[in-house]
Protein backbone atom coordinates (compact mmCIF):
# COMPACT_ATOMS: atom_id res chain seq x y z
CA UNK A 1 0.00 0.00 0.00
CA UNK A 2 1.32 3.76 -0.84
CA UNK A 3 -0.38 6.80 -0.31
CA UNK A 4 -0.60 10.20 -0.14
CA UNK A 5 -3.14 12.72 1.94
CA UNK A 6 -3.96 15.70 3.12
CA UNK A 7 -3.28 16.17 7.12
CA UNK A 8 -7.07 17.13 8.44
CA UNK A 9 -7.69 19.70 11.44
CA UNK A 10 -10.54 19.14 13.24
CA UNK A 11 -10.93 22.20 15.11
CA UNK A 12 -10.45 25.62 13.89
CA UNK A 13 -9.29 26.52 17.39
CA UNK A 14 -5.96 24.11 17.20
CA UNK A 15 -3.17 25.35 15.28
CA UNK A 16 -3.11 28.47 17.65
CA UNK A 17 -2.71 26.39 20.49
CA UNK A 18 0.30 24.60 18.87
CA UNK A 19 2.06 27.71 17.94
CA UNK A 20 1.69 29.08 21.52
CA UNK A 21 3.52 26.38 22.53
CA UNK A 22 5.97 27.00 19.25
CA UNK A 23 7.14 30.22 21.73
CA UNK A 24 6.76 28.69 25.06
CA UNK A 25 8.21 25.55 26.29
CA UNK A 26 9.84 23.73 23.44
CA UNK A 27 11.38 21.21 25.71
CA UNK A 28 8.13 19.38 26.28
CA UNK A 29 8.00 17.64 23.21
CA UNK A 30 10.15 15.16 24.34
CA UNK A 31 8.00 14.37 27.80
CA UNK A 32 4.76 14.41 24.94
CA UNK A 33 6.11 11.57 23.04
CA UNK A 34 7.56 9.40 26.12
CA UNK A 35 4.42 9.71 27.68
CA UNK A 36 2.59 8.47 24.46
CA UNK A 37 5.09 5.54 24.64
CA UNK A 38 4.17 4.75 28.15
CA UNK A 39 0.59 4.86 27.16
CA UNK A 40 1.01 2.50 24.45
CA UNK A 41 2.94 0.05 26.61
CA UNK A 42 0.64 0.25 29.46
CA UNK A 43 -2.17 -0.38 26.85
CA UNK A 44 -0.24 -3.57 25.69
CA UNK A 45 -0.24 -4.64 29.14
CA UNK A 46 -4.00 -4.18 29.73
CA UNK A 47 -4.42 -6.25 26.76
CA UNK A 48 -2.17 -8.95 27.69
CA UNK A 49 -4.31 -9.25 30.89
CA UNK A 50 -7.33 -9.39 28.86
CA UNK A 51 -5.90 -12.38 26.90
CA UNK A 52 -5.59 -10.37 24.01
CA UNK A 53 -2.28 -9.59 23.14
CA UNK A 54 1.38 -10.77 24.25
CA UNK A 55 4.03 -9.33 25.59
CA UNK A 56 7.70 -10.03 23.88
CA UNK A 57 9.87 -8.14 24.42
CA UNK A 58 10.74 -5.85 27.86
CA UNK A 59 8.77 -3.08 28.20
CA UNK A 60 10.66 0.20 28.04
CA UNK A 61 11.73 3.57 25.87
CA UNK A 62 14.81 3.85 24.62
CA UNK A 63 15.83 6.94 22.92
CA UNK A 64 18.54 7.44 20.21
CA UNK A 65 20.67 9.76 19.14
CA UNK A 66 22.51 10.33 15.67
CA UNK A 67 24.44 13.25 15.66
CA UNK A 68 25.00 12.85 12.02
CA UNK A 69 22.32 12.52 10.52
CA UNK A 70 20.47 15.13 13.19
CA UNK A 71 17.67 12.48 14.72
CA UNK A 72 16.65 11.69 17.79
CA UNK A 73 14.41 8.80 17.99
CA UNK A 74 12.09 7.52 20.88
CA UNK A 75 11.27 3.85 20.83
CA UNK A 76 8.69 2.20 22.68
CA UNK A 77 7.84 -1.85 22.96
CA UNK A 78 3.81 -0.59 23.29
CA UNK A 79 0.71 -1.69 21.30
CA UNK A 80 1.78 0.31 18.07
CA UNK A 81 -0.80 1.21 15.53
CA UNK A 82 -2.34 -0.35 12.26
CA UNK A 83 -2.43 2.14 9.02
CA UNK A 84 -5.78 2.81 10.08
CA UNK A 85 -5.13 3.84 13.74
CA UNK A 86 -2.31 6.39 12.46
CA UNK A 87 -4.66 7.48 9.59
CA UNK A 88 -7.18 8.29 12.55
CA UNK A 89 -4.90 8.85 15.56
CA UNK A 90 -1.90 10.75 14.11
CA UNK A 91 -3.44 12.89 10.35
CA UNK A 92 -6.70 13.74 12.45
CA UNK A 93 -5.01 15.75 15.06
CA UNK A 94 -8.18 16.22 17.31
CA UNK A 95 -8.43 12.64 17.61
CA UNK A 96 -7.47 10.63 20.86
CA UNK A 97 -6.55 6.98 20.95
CA UNK A 98 -6.54 7.28 24.68
CA UNK A 99 -10.41 8.01 24.75
CA UNK A 100 -11.28 5.81 22.19
CA UNK A 101 -9.59 3.25 24.08
CA UNK A 102 -11.10 3.66 27.31
CA UNK A 103 -14.26 4.06 25.82
CA UNK A 104 -13.66 0.12 23.97
CA UNK A 105 -12.59 -0.95 27.37
CA UNK A 106 -14.79 0.41 29.60
CA UNK A 107 -15.61 -2.10 31.99
CA UNK A 108 -11.97 -2.47 32.45
CA UNK A 109 -9.69 -0.11 34.57
CA UNK A 110 -8.55 2.43 32.99
CA UNK A 111 -6.13 3.81 35.16
CA UNK A 112 -2.83 4.49 34.13
CA UNK A 113 -3.27 5.89 30.96
CA UNK A 114 -2.32 9.79 30.49
CA UNK A 115 -3.32 10.72 26.96
CA UNK A 116 -5.36 13.59 27.60
CA UNK A 117 -2.23 16.42 26.87
CA UNK A 118 -4.30 16.48 23.81
CA UNK A 119 -1.93 17.55 20.68
CA UNK A 120 1.58 15.93 22.26
CA UNK A 121 2.48 13.94 19.26
CA UNK A 122 2.13 17.65 17.22
CA UNK A 123 4.49 19.02 19.90
CA UNK A 124 7.79 17.47 17.93
CA UNK A 125 7.17 19.93 15.23
CA UNK A 126 9.03 22.60 17.88
CA UNK A 127 11.62 20.90 16.95
CA UNK A 128 11.71 18.84 14.14
CA UNK A 129 11.47 19.68 10.57
CA UNK A 130 10.46 15.93 9.32
CA UNK A 131 8.65 13.24 11.94
CA UNK A 132 9.07 9.84 11.13
CA UNK A 133 6.53 7.05 12.70
CA UNK A 134 7.60 3.32 12.13
CA UNK A 135 4.72 1.49 13.83
CA UNK A 136 3.61 -2.47 13.87
CA UNK A 137 0.75 -2.84 16.03
CA UNK A 138 0.15 -5.83 18.49
CA UNK A 139 -2.37 -7.57 16.13
CA UNK A 140 -2.14 -10.54 14.51
CA UNK A 141 -1.29 -10.30 10.87
CA UNK A 142 -0.71 -6.61 11.60
CA UNK A 143 2.18 -4.88 9.14
CA UNK A 144 4.23 -2.53 9.57
CA UNK A 145 3.72 0.90 9.02
CA UNK A 146 5.88 4.16 7.99
CA UNK A 147 4.03 7.64 8.07
CA UNK A 148 6.36 10.94 7.34
CA UNK A 149 5.27 14.44 7.49
CA UNK A 150 6.90 17.80 7.49
CA UNK A 151 4.22 18.82 9.89
CA UNK A 152 2.30 21.20 7.04
CA UNK A 153 -0.17 20.18 4.67
CA UNK A 154 0.91 16.81 3.56
CA UNK A 155 2.14 13.43 4.69
CA UNK A 156 3.19 9.99 3.30
CA UNK A 157 1.87 6.62 4.89
CA UNK A 158 3.17 3.08 3.21
CA UNK A 159 3.95 -0.43 4.24
CA UNK A 160 7.15 -1.00 5.98
CA UNK A 161 9.09 -4.17 6.99
CA UNK A 162 9.27 -4.30 10.96
CA UNK A 163 9.66 -7.04 13.48
CA UNK A 164 8.64 -5.84 16.65
CA UNK A 165 5.62 -4.90 18.25
CA UNK A 166 6.00 -1.08 19.03
CA UNK A 167 6.34 2.79 17.45
CA UNK A 168 9.70 4.36 16.87
CA UNK A 169 9.25 8.06 16.50
CA UNK A 170 12.38 9.78 14.28
CA UNK A 171 12.74 13.35 14.54
CA UNK A 172 14.61 14.93 11.75
CA UNK A 173 15.46 18.19 14.23
CA UNK A 174 15.06 21.89 12.27
CA UNK A 175 18.59 23.43 11.97
CA UNK A 176 19.46 25.54 15.59
CA UNK A 177 17.77 22.45 17.45
CA UNK A 178 21.28 20.64 17.70
CA UNK A 179 21.22 21.11 21.10
CA UNK A 180 18.66 17.80 21.35
CA UNK A 181 21.27 15.89 20.54
CA UNK A 182 23.79 16.68 23.35
CA UNK A 183 23.51 14.08 26.30
CA UNK A 184 23.82 16.79 29.01
CA UNK A 185 20.66 18.28 27.30
CA UNK A 186 18.91 15.18 27.13
CA UNK A 187 19.83 13.92 30.48
CA UNK A 188 18.31 17.42 32.02
CA UNK A 189 14.90 16.89 29.85
CA UNK A 190 14.84 13.32 31.39
CA UNK A 191 15.44 13.91 34.84
CA UNK A 192 13.09 17.04 34.75
CA UNK A 193 10.17 15.51 32.75
CA UNK A 194 10.70 11.89 33.06
CA UNK A 195 11.67 10.87 36.52
CA UNK A 196 8.99 8.87 37.72
CA UNK A 197 7.61 7.39 34.24
CA UNK A 198 6.32 4.24 35.01
CA UNK A 199 8.57 2.51 32.31
CA UNK A 200 12.28 2.24 31.82
CA UNK A 201 14.25 4.71 30.03
CA UNK A 202 17.14 3.83 28.39
CA UNK A 203 19.58 6.53 26.39
CA UNK A 204 21.32 5.43 23.57
CA UNK A 205 21.22 1.60 24.88
CA UNK A 206 23.64 -0.32 23.43
CA UNK A 207 22.08 -4.62 22.94
CA UNK A 208 24.60 -6.83 24.55
CA UNK A 209 25.68 -4.57 27.52
CA UNK A 210 24.60 -3.73 30.90
CA UNK A 211 22.30 -0.64 30.21
CA UNK A 212 21.04 1.72 33.28
CA UNK A 213 17.90 3.34 33.23
CA UNK A 214 17.36 7.05 33.78
CA UNK A 215 14.27 6.94 36.00
CA UNK A 216 12.44 6.13 38.91
CA UNK A 217 9.86 3.58 38.10
CA UNK A 218 8.65 3.30 41.70
CA UNK A 219 8.98 6.76 43.22
CA UNK A 220 8.41 6.56 47.08
CA UNK A 221 4.94 8.08 47.31
CA UNK A 222 3.02 5.09 45.19
CA UNK A 223 4.00 3.16 48.34
CA UNK A 224 2.01 2.23 51.08
CA UNK A 225 2.79 4.54 53.82
CA UNK A 226 3.05 1.92 56.64
CA UNK A 227 5.62 0.12 54.78
CA UNK A 228 8.34 3.18 53.95
CA UNK A 229 10.99 3.55 56.95
CA UNK A 230 12.34 7.20 57.95
CA UNK A 231 15.73 6.72 55.75
CA UNK A 232 13.37 5.91 52.59
CA UNK A 233 11.66 9.28 52.77
CA UNK A 234 14.81 11.34 53.88
CA UNK A 235 16.69 9.37 50.63
CA UNK A 236 13.89 9.73 48.25
CA UNK A 237 14.29 13.63 49.54
CA UNK A 238 17.74 14.05 48.92
CA UNK A 239 17.51 12.80 45.48
CA UNK A 240 14.54 14.46 44.65
CA UNK A 241 15.34 17.83 45.22
CA UNK A 242 19.12 17.82 45.06
CA UNK A 243 19.30 18.34 48.59
CA UNK A 244 21.39 18.01 51.60
CA UNK A 245 20.11 18.95 54.49
CA UNK A 246 17.04 16.65 56.18
CA UNK A 247 13.71 17.50 56.26
CA UNK A 248 12.17 18.45 59.70
CA UNK A 249 9.32 16.06 58.83
CA UNK A 250 6.57 15.23 55.94
CA UNK A 251 3.70 14.18 55.13
CA UNK A 252 2.41 11.32 53.14
CA UNK A 253 -0.52 11.56 50.98
CA UNK A 254 -2.32 8.28 49.77
CA UNK A 255 -6.37 8.95 48.64
CA UNK A 256 -8.46 7.00 46.70
CA UNK A 257 -11.63 8.77 47.33
CA UNK A 258 -13.29 11.10 46.46
CA UNK A 259 -10.51 11.65 44.02
CA UNK A 260 -6.81 10.11 43.53
CA UNK A 261 -3.91 11.86 44.99
CA UNK A 262 -0.67 9.96 46.26
CA UNK A 263 2.02 12.30 47.42
CA UNK A 264 4.45 13.37 49.59
CA UNK A 265 4.70 16.83 50.84
CA UNK A 266 8.28 17.49 52.69
CA UNK A 267 8.64 20.44 55.50
CA UNK A 268 12.52 21.81 54.47
CA UNK A 269 14.03 24.17 57.26
CA UNK A 270 13.12 27.77 56.21
CA UNK A 271 15.69 30.47 55.94
CA UNK A 272 15.18 33.58 57.37
CA UNK A 273 14.48 35.37 54.72
CA UNK A 274 12.29 32.62 53.11
CA UNK A 275 10.87 33.21 49.29
CA UNK A 276 8.13 31.45 48.01
CA UNK A 277 10.38 30.51 45.08
CA UNK A 278 12.63 27.95 47.94
CA UNK A 279 9.74 25.84 47.62
CA UNK A 280 9.38 23.19 45.09
CA UNK A 281 6.32 20.85 44.81
CA UNK A 282 6.54 19.20 41.88
CA UNK A 283 2.77 18.03 40.24
CA UNK A 284 2.69 14.88 38.48
CA UNK A 285 -0.30 12.95 36.35
CA UNK A 286 0.45 9.33 36.16
CA UNK A 287 4.20 9.66 36.86
CA UNK A 288 4.69 12.40 34.07
CA UNK A 289 5.98 15.66 35.37
CA UNK A 290 3.52 18.37 34.98
CA UNK A 291 4.90 21.31 36.06
CA UNK A 292 6.50 23.11 39.35
CA UNK A 293 4.41 25.06 42.03
CA UNK A 294 1.01 25.13 40.31
CA UNK A 295 -1.23 27.52 42.73
CA UNK A 296 -4.00 26.18 41.61
CA UNK A 297 -3.37 23.05 43.44
CA UNK A 298 -1.03 23.79 45.68
CA UNK A 299 -2.24 26.13 48.25
CA UNK A 300 0.36 29.57 48.37
CA UNK A 301 1.38 29.54 51.87
CA UNK A 302 2.39 25.48 50.63
CA UNK A 303 4.48 26.57 48.21
CA UNK A 304 7.16 26.84 50.46
CA UNK A 305 7.15 23.18 51.18
CA UNK A 306 9.09 20.40 49.08
CA UNK A 307 7.09 17.68 47.48
CA UNK A 308 5.74 15.77 44.97
CA UNK A 309 2.01 15.49 44.24
CA UNK A 310 0.38 13.09 41.64
CA UNK A 311 -2.74 13.27 40.57
CA UNK A 312 -4.17 11.58 37.77
CA UNK A 313 -7.78 13.42 38.21
CA UNK A 314 -6.78 16.83 37.45
CA UNK A 315 -8.23 17.92 34.38
CA UNK A 316 -5.18 18.73 32.15
CA UNK A 317 -4.93 20.00 29.28
CA UNK A 318 -3.11 21.90 26.74
CA UNK A 319 -3.39 25.20 28.51
CA UNK A 320 -2.72 25.03 32.56
CA UNK A 321 -5.08 27.85 33.00
CA UNK A 322 -8.11 25.85 32.72
CA UNK A 323 -6.93 24.55 35.65
CA UNK A 324 -8.35 27.64 37.50
CA UNK A 325 -11.89 27.49 38.02
CA UNK A 326 -12.61 23.77 37.86
CA UNK A 327 -13.95 22.51 40.93
CA UNK A 328 -12.40 19.09 40.99
CA UNK A 329 -9.08 21.41 42.05
CA UNK A 330 -10.10 23.28 44.55
CA UNK A 331 -11.39 19.96 46.01
CA UNK A 332 -8.03 18.69 46.22
CA UNK A 333 -6.49 21.93 47.31
CA UNK A 334 -8.90 22.19 49.98
CA UNK A 335 -7.78 18.49 50.93
CA UNK A 336 -4.54 19.20 51.38
CA UNK A 337 -4.99 22.31 53.44
CA UNK A 338 -6.60 19.70 55.63
CA UNK A 339 -4.23 17.22 55.21
CA UNK A 340 -1.32 19.41 56.91
CA UNK A 341 -3.39 20.28 59.76
CA UNK A 342 -4.19 17.22 60.70
CA UNK A 343 -0.69 16.68 60.66
CA UNK A 344 0.60 19.68 62.61
CA UNK A 345 -2.45 19.04 65.11
CA UNK A 346 -1.33 15.03 65.26
CA UNK A 347 2.63 16.41 65.55
CA UNK A 348 1.15 18.87 68.37
CA UNK A 349 -0.74 16.71 70.48
CA UNK A 350 1.47 13.42 70.46
CA UNK A 351 4.86 14.54 69.71
CA UNK A 352 5.04 17.93 71.13
CA UNK A 353 8.70 18.16 71.83
CA UNK A 354 9.43 17.41 68.23
CA UNK A 355 6.85 20.23 67.18
CA UNK A 356 8.37 22.51 69.73
CA UNK A 357 11.83 21.70 68.25
CA UNK A 358 10.67 22.37 64.54
CA UNK A 359 8.20 25.32 65.56
CA UNK A 360 10.96 27.82 64.54
CA UNK A 361 11.67 26.85 61.40
CA UNK A 362 8.04 25.92 59.97
CA UNK A 363 6.40 28.68 61.92
CA UNK A 364 6.92 31.34 59.25
CA UNK A 365 4.51 29.22 56.83
CA UNK A 366 2.27 28.35 59.38
CA UNK A 367 1.73 31.74 59.77
CA UNK A 368 1.58 32.90 56.76
CA UNK A 369 -1.17 30.24 55.94
CA UNK A 370 -3.25 31.20 58.98
CA UNK A 371 -3.01 34.54 57.69
CA UNK A 372 -3.81 33.30 53.90
CA UNK A 373 -6.70 31.07 53.95
CA UNK A 374 -9.65 30.94 57.31
CA UNK A 375 -10.05 27.32 57.02
CA UNK A 376 -6.26 26.56 57.83
CA UNK A 377 -6.09 29.21 60.46
CA UNK A 378 -9.94 27.85 62.14
CA UNK A 379 -7.47 24.25 62.06
CA UNK A 380 -4.56 25.32 63.60
CA UNK A 381 -4.86 28.36 65.45
CA UNK A 382 -4.98 26.07 69.25
CA UNK A 383 -1.75 24.82 68.01
CA UNK A 384 0.35 27.75 67.11
CA UNK A 385 3.03 28.00 69.29
CA UNK A 386 4.50 31.11 71.22
CA UNK A 387 7.90 30.75 72.67
CA UNK A 388 9.15 32.86 75.62
CA UNK A 389 12.12 34.25 76.64
CA UNK A 390 12.92 31.35 78.48
CA UNK A 391 13.24 29.30 75.84
CA UNK A 392 9.51 27.52 76.94
CA UNK A 393 6.41 27.42 73.84
CA UNK A 394 2.82 27.95 74.89
CA UNK A 395 0.33 27.74 72.44
CA UNK A 396 -2.53 30.23 71.90
CA UNK A 397 -5.40 28.27 73.55
CA UNK A 398 -2.70 27.70 76.89
CA UNK A 399 -2.20 31.47 76.52
CA UNK A 400 -5.98 32.25 76.11
CA UNK A 401 -7.54 30.16 78.91
CA UNK A 402 -10.65 30.27 79.29
CA UNK A 403 -10.79 33.05 77.12
CA UNK A 404 -12.87 34.73 79.29
CA UNK A 405 -11.03 37.34 80.74
CA UNK A 406 -8.54 39.62 78.66
CA UNK A 407 -5.50 38.30 78.55
CA UNK A 408 -2.29 41.00 77.78
CA UNK A 409 0.35 39.02 75.98
CA UNK A 410 3.71 41.07 76.09
CA UNK A 411 5.87 40.52 73.24
CA UNK A 412 9.19 41.78 71.75
CA UNK A 413 10.01 42.45 68.24
CA UNK A 414 14.02 42.51 68.46
CA UNK A 415 15.50 41.05 71.41
CA UNK A 416 18.73 42.69 71.20
CA UNK A 417 17.22 46.28 70.67
CA UNK A 418 14.40 45.51 73.29
CA UNK A 419 17.08 44.15 75.51
CA UNK A 420 16.72 46.20 78.96
CA UNK A 421 12.79 46.35 78.87
CA UNK A 422 12.70 42.54 78.31
CA UNK A 423 14.73 42.51 81.82
CA UNK A 424 12.46 44.75 82.75
CA UNK A 425 9.43 42.30 82.59
CA UNK A 426 11.54 39.01 83.58
CA UNK A 427 12.40 41.49 86.92
CA UNK A 428 8.59 41.88 87.35
CA UNK A 429 8.02 38.14 86.42
CA UNK A 430 5.78 38.48 83.43
CA UNK A 431 6.46 36.37 80.65
CA UNK A 432 7.57 38.30 77.23
CA UNK A 433 6.82 36.07 73.92
CA UNK A 434 9.41 36.69 70.77
CA UNK A 435 7.70 37.82 67.74
CA UNK A 436 10.63 39.33 65.91
CA UNK A 437 9.43 37.76 62.18
CA UNK A 438 7.54 39.97 59.69
CA UNK A 439 5.31 37.96 59.30
CA UNK A 440 3.98 38.20 63.17
CA UNK A 441 3.01 42.01 62.72
CA UNK A 442 0.12 41.20 60.40
CA UNK A 443 -0.72 38.42 62.49
CA UNK A 444 -0.88 39.84 66.21
CA UNK A 445 -3.41 42.29 64.37
CA UNK A 446 -5.31 39.39 62.77
CA UNK A 447 -4.86 37.32 66.04
CA UNK A 448 -6.16 40.31 68.24
CA UNK A 449 -9.11 40.83 65.07
CA UNK A 450 -10.60 37.34 66.16
CA UNK A 451 -9.84 37.03 69.69
CA UNK A 452 -11.70 39.95 71.39
CA UNK A 453 -9.95 39.05 74.55
CA UNK A 454 -6.69 38.80 72.93
CA UNK A 455 -4.41 41.97 73.34
CA UNK A 456 -0.87 42.57 72.92
CA UNK A 457 1.67 45.37 73.72
CA UNK A 458 5.08 45.30 72.89
CA UNK A 459 7.57 45.60 75.59
CA UNK A 460 8.20 49.41 74.71
CA UNK A 461 5.06 50.35 74.81
CA UNK A 462 4.23 50.61 78.25
CA UNK A 463 5.65 50.28 81.67
CA UNK A 464 4.89 47.65 84.54
CA UNK A 465 4.44 50.04 87.36
CA UNK A 466 3.68 49.82 90.54
CA UNK A 467 2.32 52.23 93.42
CA UNK A 468 5.09 53.82 94.85
CA UNK A 469 4.62 55.48 98.57
CA UNK A 470 7.95 56.89 99.35
CA UNK A 471 7.47 60.01 97.09
CA UNK A 472 5.13 62.57 97.33
CA UNK A 473 3.17 63.81 94.38
CA UNK A 474 4.97 67.16 94.77
CA UNK A 475 8.28 65.51 94.98
CA UNK A 476 7.31 63.82 91.30
CA UNK A 477 6.20 67.03 89.89
CA UNK A 478 9.17 69.15 90.82
CA UNK A 479 11.43 66.10 89.20
CA UNK A 480 9.47 66.23 86.35
CA UNK A 481 9.93 70.44 86.05
CA UNK A 482 13.67 69.30 86.24
CA UNK A 483 13.43 67.73 82.77
CA UNK A 484 11.25 70.07 81.49
CA UNK A 485 13.35 73.16 82.30
CA UNK A 486 16.33 71.21 80.75
CA UNK A 487 14.68 69.51 77.45
CA UNK A 488 11.43 71.94 77.00
CA UNK A 489 8.18 72.16 78.14
CA UNK A 490 6.75 70.49 75.78
CA UNK A 491 8.58 67.16 77.10
CA UNK A 492 6.25 63.57 77.66
CA UNK A 493 7.56 63.10 80.38
CA UNK A 494 5.46 60.54 83.44
CA UNK A 495 7.13 59.31 86.77
CA UNK A 496 6.51 55.48 87.55
CA UNK A 497 7.69 53.56 90.27
CA UNK A 498 9.50 50.48 88.06
CA UNK A 499 10.84 47.41 89.93
CA UNK A 500 14.37 47.49 88.41
CA UNK A 501 15.88 49.99 90.74
CA UNK A 502 19.22 49.97 88.65
CA UNK A 503 17.15 51.11 85.80
CA UNK A 504 16.65 55.34 85.89
CA UNK A 505 15.15 55.89 82.63
CA UNK A 506 13.18 54.49 79.80
CA UNK A 507 11.34 55.77 76.76
CA UNK A 508 8.13 54.35 75.76
CA UNK A 509 6.15 54.45 72.55
CA UNK A 510 2.65 53.67 72.76
CA UNK A 511 1.28 50.35 70.92
CA UNK A 512 -1.50 52.17 69.40
CA UNK A 513 1.44 54.95 67.90
CA UNK A 514 3.59 52.46 66.90
CA UNK A 515 0.95 50.17 64.94
CA UNK A 516 -0.95 53.43 63.14
CA UNK A 517 2.40 54.66 61.89
CA UNK A 518 3.72 51.42 60.62
CA UNK A 519 -0.20 50.95 58.84
CA UNK A 520 0.60 54.59 57.48
CA UNK A 521 4.18 52.91 56.20
CA UNK A 522 2.81 50.16 54.45
CA UNK A 523 0.19 52.43 52.48
CA UNK A 524 3.30 54.22 51.63
CA UNK A 525 3.02 57.38 53.34
CA UNK A 526 6.44 58.05 53.94
CA UNK A 527 6.08 61.49 55.72
CA UNK A 528 4.21 59.66 58.52
CA UNK A 529 7.17 57.49 59.19
CA UNK A 530 9.20 60.44 60.05
CA UNK A 531 9.37 60.20 64.16
CA UNK A 532 8.13 62.54 65.85
CA UNK A 533 9.41 63.64 69.88
CA UNK A 534 5.70 63.65 70.91
CA UNK A 535 5.04 59.99 69.78
CA UNK A 536 7.53 59.13 73.02
CA UNK A 537 7.05 59.02 76.46
CA UNK A 538 9.99 59.90 78.48
CA UNK A 539 9.93 57.27 82.10
CA UNK A 540 11.42 58.66 85.31
CA UNK A 541 11.54 55.68 87.47
CA UNK A 542 11.31 56.99 90.89
CA UNK A 543 12.36 53.67 92.63
CA UNK A 544 16.10 54.57 91.33
CA UNK A 545 18.43 56.85 93.35
CA UNK A 546 19.56 58.79 90.37
CA UNK A 547 15.98 60.13 89.59
CA UNK A 548 15.37 60.58 93.14
CA UNK A 549 18.03 62.81 93.97
CA UNK A 550 17.88 64.81 90.83
CA UNK A 551 17.56 68.08 91.80
CA UNK A 552 20.78 67.76 94.00
CA UNK A 553 22.90 67.01 90.94
CA UNK A 554 26.17 69.59 90.25
CA UNK A 555 25.62 69.71 86.61
CA UNK A 556 22.16 69.57 86.02
CA UNK A 557 21.97 69.91 82.48
CA UNK A 558 24.38 67.53 81.35
CA UNK A 559 22.94 64.70 83.76
CA UNK A 560 19.21 65.67 82.30
CA UNK A 561 20.78 65.26 78.71
CA UNK A 562 22.89 62.28 79.36
CA UNK A 563 19.59 60.44 80.74
CA UNK A 564 17.19 61.54 77.73
CA UNK A 565 20.15 60.03 75.60
CA UNK A 566 20.20 56.98 77.61
CA UNK A 567 16.28 56.56 77.22
CA UNK A 568 16.21 57.41 73.70
CA UNK A 569 19.19 54.41 73.18
CA UNK A 570 17.03 51.82 74.55
CA UNK A 571 14.31 52.24 72.10
CA UNK A 572 15.48 53.68 69.13
CA UNK A 573 18.68 54.09 66.59
CA UNK A 574 19.50 57.66 67.77
CA UNK A 575 20.10 60.60 64.58
CA UNK A 576 23.37 62.22 64.23
CA UNK A 577 22.56 65.16 66.24
CA UNK A 578 20.34 63.37 68.78
CA UNK A 579 24.46 60.96 69.08
CA UNK A 580 26.48 64.28 69.01
CA UNK A 581 24.33 65.83 71.98
CA UNK A 582 24.44 62.38 74.21
CA UNK A 583 28.38 62.07 73.79
CA UNK A 584 28.91 65.28 74.68
CA UNK A 585 26.81 65.02 77.80
CA UNK A 586 28.12 62.02 78.60
CA UNK A 587 31.96 63.95 78.42
CA UNK A 588 30.64 66.38 80.30
CA UNK A 589 29.88 64.07 83.62
CA UNK A 590 32.58 62.39 83.00
CA UNK A 591 35.04 65.30 82.85
CA UNK A 592 34.06 66.06 86.40
CA UNK A 593 34.93 62.46 87.85
CA UNK A 594 38.57 62.99 86.51
P1 LIG B 1 -3.03 12.08 23.09
O1 LIG B 1 -1.85 11.35 23.61
O2 LIG B 1 -3.46 13.19 23.97
O3 LIG B 1 -4.16 11.19 22.74
P2 LIG B 1 -1.38 12.55 20.80
O4 LIG B 1 -1.45 13.52 19.68
O5 LIG B 1 -0.11 12.59 21.55
O6 LIG B 1 -2.59 12.83 21.76
O7 LIG B 1 -1.63 11.14 20.26
C1 LIG B 1 -2.80 10.83 19.53
C2 LIG B 1 -3.03 9.34 19.52
O8 LIG B 1 -2.07 8.70 18.72
C3 LIG B 1 -2.88 8.67 20.86
O9 LIG B 1 -4.02 8.79 21.65
C4 LIG B 1 -2.59 7.25 20.48
O10 LIG B 1 -3.76 6.55 20.15
C5 LIG B 1 -1.79 7.42 19.23
N1 LIG B 1 -0.36 7.34 19.55
C6 LIG B 1 0.50 8.36 19.69
N2 LIG B 1 1.74 7.92 19.99
C7 LIG B 1 1.66 6.57 20.05
C8 LIG B 1 2.60 5.50 20.32
N3 LIG B 1 3.88 5.76 20.61
N4 LIG B 1 2.14 4.23 20.27
C9 LIG B 1 0.85 3.97 19.99
N5 LIG B 1 -0.08 4.91 19.74
C10 LIG B 1 0.31 6.19 19.76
Amino acid sequence: MEKQGNIQINSQNLMPIIKRWLYSDKDIFLRELISNGCDAMTKLKKLESLGKAEIKEELCIKIDVDKENKTLSITDSGLGMTAEEVEKYITQVAFSGAEDFLKKYEDTNGDGIIGHFGLGFYSSYMVAKVVKIQTLSYESGATGVEWESDGNETYSIKDANLDKVGTKITLYLSDGEEEFLEDGKLRELLQKYCMFMPYNIYLNYKDGEENKPLNNTTPLYLKDPKEVKDEEYIEFYKNTFSQFEEPLFWLHLNVDYPFNLKGILYFPKIKENYDINNGQVKLFCNQVFIADNIKEIIPEYLLLLKGVIDCPDIPLNVSRSFLQNDREVAKISKHITKKVADKLTSMYKNEREKYEKCWNDIHPFIKFGALKEEDFYDKIKDIMLFENTNGKFKSLSEIKGDGESEVKVYYTSDRDMQASYISMYEKDEKEVYYLEHPIDKPLINALEYKNEKLKFSRVDSTVLSSEDTTISEEEKNSIAETFKEVLGEELNVKIESLKDESLPVTMLLTEESRRMREMLAMYGNPDMLKESEKDYVLVLNSNNDIIKNIKNAQDKQSVVKFLYGLAKIQSKKLSASEFKDFISASSELLKKNV
